[in-house]
């Protein structure tokens, strides 16, 4: 069977969402009637654009010399040494153009939204980095850009402020509930109900109502098909265990989505524990949540009794949100992916025990898959493979880190 035959079926025997927009009991559109309209257009557009040849093969060409893809496939050798098992591969998102997989999304989401000749593009940002690349892709295309900021977060991400008003972008300051990416996610939502027919609404990942995780979903899923044929030239065979990191869990889905038909694969994707697996101090929604809806859709949502989110904690400001993509709440209900956490401790360990062996720094976000790795390598055969995600590049987070590590440091 040639690859690419294994490849089509892969996604024939995984064609999900349903076409009311839910991986089983999980995803939906949980919307006010004002938003219906902008989804099912969306949704129509999007259809349209993949059908289109001409679509893709401009999607095609930024991505090649706009966003550097291919992103490498790294063989971590001194790692792989250190650990004695597993031989462990890096999928390098980090030197993606921006220095993270976000890019992926924003970039197809801008070019759908110049598609649908809406001049004007809206975005939610937590830690910023979804801001960072909505403004850059924005700014590649001539799109007006909204960014919606919580106060709290603004203030904690000054510098990712200041790239994306370098690039052109509004950054509003949203000051209601806890000032954060919830209160941001909102406020957008709103905007885009009231500015639906000139404005795009690009959300940054596999979460909200359908159908963005879908979108999303298919944007991010080239950094696997890359995997796929760049592990093949390596190795001449499959991996045999995939990690990455899982906030809203795009850039998980991403490197497992063409593999999700081979059995032979395993998959883990890892949540942050925080300080510990108690309400308010970590943010593993498979290990501390239950059915719930969050921001237009059915998944697993940290929340008290009567339905109230909770709060959540994790020294990485991107893994840290109370609700996950509903396809993730699928696939951990049938099994097909494994979900764990790392602990703060895990991924600050992690992140040491990678920028000294490896020379590369990653992003706090990816150290939490690190942390897996390191867990998981040493009691695999040294003919195995691992295959890990670096979702992003760790200078943003040279400074939180820090604190945490050398805190008498002068930064
Ligand atoms: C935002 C972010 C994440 C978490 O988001 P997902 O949608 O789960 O991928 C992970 N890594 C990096 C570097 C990020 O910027």
């Amino acid at each position: 069977m040639k690859e690419s035959d294994f490849s089509s079926t892969t996604r024939e025997k995984h064609r999900l969402p349903d076409d009311r927009g839910r991986f089983g009991a999980y995803g939906g559109k949980y919307v006010p009637e004002t938003l219906m309209y902008a989804l099912d257009e969306l949704e129509a557009a999007y259809a349209s654009a993949m059908a289109d040849p001409i679509f893709q093969e401009g999607l095609e060409r930024l991505q090649t010399h706009y966003v550097g893809r291919p992103t490498p496939l790294y063989f971590a050798e001194r790692l792989t040494r250190s650990l004695g098992g597993a031989r462990i591969y890096f999928k390098r998102e980090d030197l993606a153009h921006t220095g993270a997989h976000k890019i992926n999304n924003a970039l197809g989401q801008c070019l759908l939204a110049q598609r649908m000749n809406k001049p004007r593009v809206i975005a939610e940002t937590g830690a910023g980095q979804h801001g960072v690349a909505t403004a850059t892709a924005a700014a590649l295309l001539g799109l007006e850009c909204e960014v919606y900021m919580g106060a709290e977060d603004m203030e904690r991400q000054r510098l990712n402020v200041f790239r994306m008003r370098l690039m052109g972008a509004k950054v509003t300051c949203v000051n209601s509930g806890s000032r954060t990416l919830k209160d941001a996610i909102n406020e957008a939502l709103r905007d885009w109900a009231a500015n639906v027919e000139h404005t795009h609404y690009v959300l940054g990942t596999v979460h909200g109502p359908h159908p963005f995780p879908m979108i999303c979903r298919d944007f991010q899923a080239v950094i696997g098909r890359e995997t796929r044929r760049q592990l093949a030239e390596a190795e001449g065979r499959l991996p045999d265990l995939m990690i990455a990191c899982v906030g809203g869990g795009s850039n998980s889905i991403g490197l497992f989505y063409d593999f999700l038909g081979d059995v032979s694969v395993r998959m883990i994707g890892v949540e942050a524990g925080g300080t510990k697996i108690a309400p308010g101090m970590h943010a593993a929604r498979f290990a501390g949540g239950s059915f719930g809806m969050l921001q237009g859709a059915m998944s697993y949502v940290l929340q008290d009794k009567n339905g109230l989110i909770g709060s959540t904690h994790s020294v990485s400001a991107g893994l840290d949100y109370a609700s996950v993509g509903p396809e993730h709440a699928y696939f951990h209900d049938n099994k097909r992916i494994t979900y764990t956490y790392a602990t703060d401790d895990e991924a600050l360990d992690a992140f040491q025990r990678c920028s000294r062996l490896e020379g590369i720094i990653p992003a706090l976000e990816s150290a939490h898959a690190v942390a897996e790795v390191i867990k998981q390598a040493p009691a695999m055969d040294a003919g195995d493979i691992i295959v890990m995600n670096m979702s992003g590049r760790g200078d943003k987070d040279v400074q939180q880190a820090a604190r945490f590590i050398m805190p008498d440091e002068e930064l």
